[in-house]
């Protein structure tokens, strides 16, 4: 089977040494990506790390494809113990990172430690140099482009950065590369600033050592090419109307669940400010959405749907130049913008002010800075509805992404027991209950295909291939291209998600916290067959056989 190539390379930022490990028998099993990194996560971050503390780890990671050139594969993986679930999270960033990376020659960088001076860090072929920058102290993530670029020769596609939200420890402070693209869920970004890491550089010259088979490499990239998706025009964003029309775009803090100006804010309404193509690397499909308004000057990228659901009919808006304003100022502060969104729709519920995109732009701000309500809203609708007297729409503290589950049985589900919480992005329940492969209604019988979806989405996250590419990677392709078959890869998933499960609940996270805030038919009954489907405990533990599995022994000790 084609894995990821390269050490580990291990950075104390406590002790600014950096190390390199041969993990070839890990890589072998655990092939890169998510996998590699929850396999690593799991046996080096004490089960009872303090989020915030040293003892946490952030790991980044490639997967072999990211050494081919074909289409769907500009993707990296982050993972860590997250300061807003509390748990295991992964999180998956597009951009041209993944190349970059790959050319240090390394397959996973982990940052452990707390340096007592801000740091950029870069990471190269030859080595690791460690520099104290004072001066980036509150900096933007722009701002931190420029600096690498003007002081370092590298543009924002060498590099991952925080934004003063991270440093500021917001619960969901996001790690940004190429500017625009996100690491978005779960408070990556907060682990780094906890570190006192401002970003991290690499370039070098590396050749990728392995062959990737052909076909399918060329017939993924040119059917990609070739290909007339309406996505390639709007991405996500294309998605809107249908998702407002299936009654599963929560609207004005989850207190309805369509909103009436979303024509407003979605495909075609973006398209208009469309002004040129956008992609990742390697990547034909280019579904990417550089946007620009002429009339006050405003760039970003996207909204894609995930940011015209949070900053959009989450809090009333239906000025689509308002939601860009959203995404640009969680890009450049460094925040999630569905975590960012729904919290200041929380607080705008709080004062009766839906539709007020001026308050919620300030508050947006004033959350990066925790200044005033911002500090408590930085701590995420977990942890601030009691102060603001509002439901709590979290999953294992984690903001709901759109899709309802209160319409999508399924999703909901998923929602419940997913070890990550609210996040869309864990499996595929949303799509097949959208295309109607599966009835939206209900959740029972669902188990055994909700299993599977996950497995499938974390080996997605371990090849790495993005979310968009399915109808083009498809099983057999990943068969051809990992030279092993479909279900194998599966397991690697499935050991995947055990993992993340177990470390979860050697931190007390059990059968208590997979639960929704809101009801849905059967859900008691359809958690217990999925703990039966993924062979769980009967309290949401996982069997000590299980682990012992899942687990690998390659893993070095530290
Ligand atoms: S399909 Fe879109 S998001 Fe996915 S790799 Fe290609 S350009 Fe990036």
């Amino acid at each position: 089977m084609i894995h990821a190539t390269g050490p580990l390379l291990s950075l104390d930022v406590s002790k600014r040494t950096a190390t390199e490990t041969n993990i070839d028998s890990l890589l072998e099993t655990h092939v890169g990506g998510r996998a590699a990194a929850t396999a690593l996560a799991h046996e080096r971050i004490p089960f009872d790390a303090d989020p915030f503390g040293p003892k946490n780890r952030a790991y980044l990671s490639t997967g072999p494809l990211q050494q081919s050139q074909m289409s769907f594969t500009g993707r990296m993986n982050m993972t860590g113990l997250s300061p807003l679930t509390d748990g295991l999270v992964s999180s998956n960033a597009g951009g041209y990172l993944s190349r970059n990376f790959v050319s240090t020659g390394i397959s996973v960088l982990e940052v452990t430690g707390e340096s007592d001076e801000l740091l950029a860090i870069h990471v190269t072929d030859d080595g690791v140099t460690f520099e104290e920058v004072p001066e980036l102290e509150g900096a933007t993530v722009p701002e931190v482009s420029e600096y690498v670029e003007t002081n370092h020769d590298l543009g924002p596609e060498h590099c991952i950065a925080i934004g003063p939200a991270g440093e500021n420890l917001v619960r969901f402070a996001s790690v940004m590369t190429f500017d625009s693209r996100t690491f978005g869920r779960g408070g990556l970004g907060a682990i780094l600033g906890s570190k006192n890491v401002k970003c991290v550089t690499f370039s070098g010259d590396v050749e990728p050592p392995i062959e990737i088979p052909d076909p399918p490499e060329t017939d993924v990239h040119r059917e990609a090419a070739q290909s007339d998706d309406p996505m390639r025009r709007q991405g996500t964003a294309g998605g809107t109307e249908f998702i407002n029309d299936n009654f599963s775009l929560p609207t004005r803090y989850f207190e309805e669940y369509e909103f009436e100006h979303a024509a407003d804010i979605g495909g075609n309404a973006v398209e208009e400010k469309k002004y040129k193509k956008g992609a990742c690397s390697a990547c034909a499909y280019a579904c990417k959405l550089p946007t620009r308004d002429e009339e006050t000057g405003l760039e970003t990228e996207g909204p894609e749907f995930e940011t015209i659901y949070a900053f959009g009919s989450s809090q009333g808006v239906d000025d689509v130049v308002d939601v860009m304003k959203g995404n640009e100022l969680c890009d450049s502060l460094g925040m999630d913008t569905v975590s960012a969104g729904v919290t200041v729709a929380a607080y705008l519920a709080s004062e009766d002010e839906f539709g007020n995109a001026a308050l919620a732009q300030e508050v947006t701000e004033k959350i990066a800075y925790r200044e005033g309500i911002g500090d408590s809203l930085a701590e995420g609708v977990a942890r601030c509805h009691d102060e603001l007297g509002v439901e709590d729409f979290t999953v294992k503290g984690m903001e709901f992404a759109a899709h309802d589950g209160r319409v999508l049985h399924g999703q909901g589900l998923s929602y419940a027991v997913a070890n990550r919480g609210a996040d869309h992005m864990y499996a595929g329940m949303l799509s097949l209950e959208y295309s109607g492969q599966i009835d939206p209604e209900g959740t029972l019988g669902k188990a055994e295909t909700l299993v599977r979806e996950e497995n499938s989405a974390a080996f997605r996250d371990t090849g790495i291939v993005c979310a968009f590419g399915s109808e083009y990677v498809t099983e057999e392709r990943l068969e051809t291209l990992f030279d092993a078959p479909y279900e194998e890869l599966l397991e690697i998933g499935a050991r995947t998600v055990q993992l993340e499960r177990h470390f979860n609940n050697r931190r007390g996270i059990d059968r208590s916290d997979d639960e929704l805030p809101y009801e849905i038919p059967d859900l008691e009954a359809a958690i217990a067959e999925y703990y039966d489907a993924r062979g769980l405990n009967d309290d949401g533990t996982v069997p000590d056989s299980t682990v012992e599995t899942a687990a690998s022994s390659a893993v070095p000790t530290n």
